[in-house]
């Protein structure tokens, strides 16, 4: 086994939106032994997760569980599950992920209309009950943090309105739950979906997911049973799809206990350890640590003299979108930051590409020293590429928000 060295990555700070460092406690979490999937103590685990998942969506809805796979299994099986061929689906795209929803819409069959806005700027959300209005769909999927332009939607109108004209409203939370406040029920909210690798601080693997009556009986009357368990099950309007059929998947999270898949063991360890460490912390308190180290970031990386990209109403609390200056090359101060500070920032995707930088400031990497270096592994790196700077002022500056020297809020 020579060719083969022992696994030995080197640390890194991660400073990307995703996937950011894990809580230690987490990965200790998933060292513990397997047991099988239906071993009483394995149910209480997955009982308790339901729970802690509960809390976090603040939902009182029933369901709520992790899909197996990254953030966009959920999705994936959330669309699968309540998209029949040709119902209308609306996506108002503001970024990547709105391409995302879409293009997973389109390919279950749907009838997708979309509404797109300038990259780095948010809906109005009457804009989108016009469209809604005019469009009439059975579903309006929509990205809540939109990762790519580090731009947030409000959305607590447009659930409303879905809520009264009986249109189910999906949302994709995958970059803000547990970072930034989402109220699942108090938005109305018919189902959301969140990921692991990014505010909640757990390696990439799940996909959590919650949805209320409105779609479960949806997903009932598309119930079937795979064959090898239920020869005598037949539905024509069956989920195209079997590893993302919710009315199998949920069975499988009831006391049922359908056998669909092997629940993931080490990835569940993980997902409740890292739920646990929010609840400790608290959502409320957890949202403002988010807001703090972000105005802390944001202060330093004015007084560097850099400005943000995007809407300032709309930016999402726990990713920062920064322009790259002119004449310096985006990618080689992310390679310099990487190679010579071991920090990682990330560049964006399409018509943004080469133009901005995003740092995540999420979960477990949210935290000051962590900020400090990415603003000094920054400073350091963009000078070295020609940009011009204030040296000197950005530490500086993010201390004395960490000192309380500065009161004024960034909002
Ligand atoms: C990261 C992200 C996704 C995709 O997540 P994967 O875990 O890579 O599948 C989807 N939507 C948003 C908003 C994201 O930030």
């Amino acid at each position: 086994m020579d060719m083969f060295k022992e696994l030995n990555p080197s640390l890194r700070t991660l400073m990307t939106p995703g996937p950011v460092e894990a809580e230690p406690r987490v990965l200790r979490a998933m060292t513990i032994p397997i047991i099988g999937q239906f071993d009483p103590e394995f149910l209480e685990i997955m009982d308790e997760t339901m729970q802690l998942l509960r809390m976090t969506f603040q939902t009182k809805n029933h369901w709520a569980y992790p899909i197996d796979g990254t953030s966009r299994s959920g999705l994936e099986a959330v669309l699968n599950s309540i998209i029949e061929p040709n119902d209308k689906v609306l996506v108002p795209i503001f970024g990547r992920f709105g391409h995302l929803l879409a293009e997973i819409a389109y390919r279950v069959g749907a009838d997708v209309a979309t509404l797109e806005c300038e990259w780095g700027s948010a809906f109005d959300q009457d804009m989108i009950i016009a469209e809604i209005k005019r469009v009439e769909p059975k579903v309006v999927a929509l990205v809540h943090g939109e990762t790519s332009t580090g731009i947030m939607q409000p959305l607590d109108k447009i659930g409303r309105f879905c809520r009264d004209n009986d249109i189910l409203f999906v949302v994709d939370a995958v970059a803000t739950l547990a970072g930034t406040d989402f109220k699942t029920d108090e938005w109305f909210v018919d189902a959301v979906i969140t990921g692991t690798q990014k505010c909640l601080g757990v390696p990439t693997g799940m996909a959590p997911i919650t949805y209320n009556e409105r779609v479960e009986k949806i997903i009932l009357e598309r119930r079937k049973i795979e064959q090898g368990l239920d020869i005598t099950s037949k539905n024509p309007r069956r989920i195209q799809s079997n590893y993302f059929d919710l009315s199998q998947i949920q069975a499988y999270w009831s006391p049922t206990r359908l056998n669909h898949h092997t629940e993931a063991t080490s990835m569940l360890y993980a997902l409740r350890e890292g739920l646990r460490i929010i609840h400790e912390e608290g959502l409320q308190e957890r949202f403002e640590r988010h807001k703090f180290h972000e105005k802390a970031l944001v202060a330093g990386l004015e007084a560097m003299g850099l400005t943000l990209f995007g809407d300032a109403r709309y930016k999402m609390p726990v990713v920062t979108c920064v322009n790259i200056p002119e004449g310096v090359n985006g990618d080689a101060v992310r390679s310099t930051m990487a190679k010579e500070f071991g920090v990682e920032i990330a560049s964006t995707f399409g018509s943004l590409a080469g133009k901005i930088w995003r740092i995540g400031s999420m979960g477990f990497s949210c935290r000051k020293e962590n900020i400090l270096k990415v603003l000094a592994a920054l400073e350091a790196s963009v000078y070295r590429h020609g940009g011009k700077i204030n040296s000197g002022e950005a530490l500086q500056a993010a201390l004395d928000v960490y000192e309380g020297k500065v009161v004024s809020s960034i909002k």
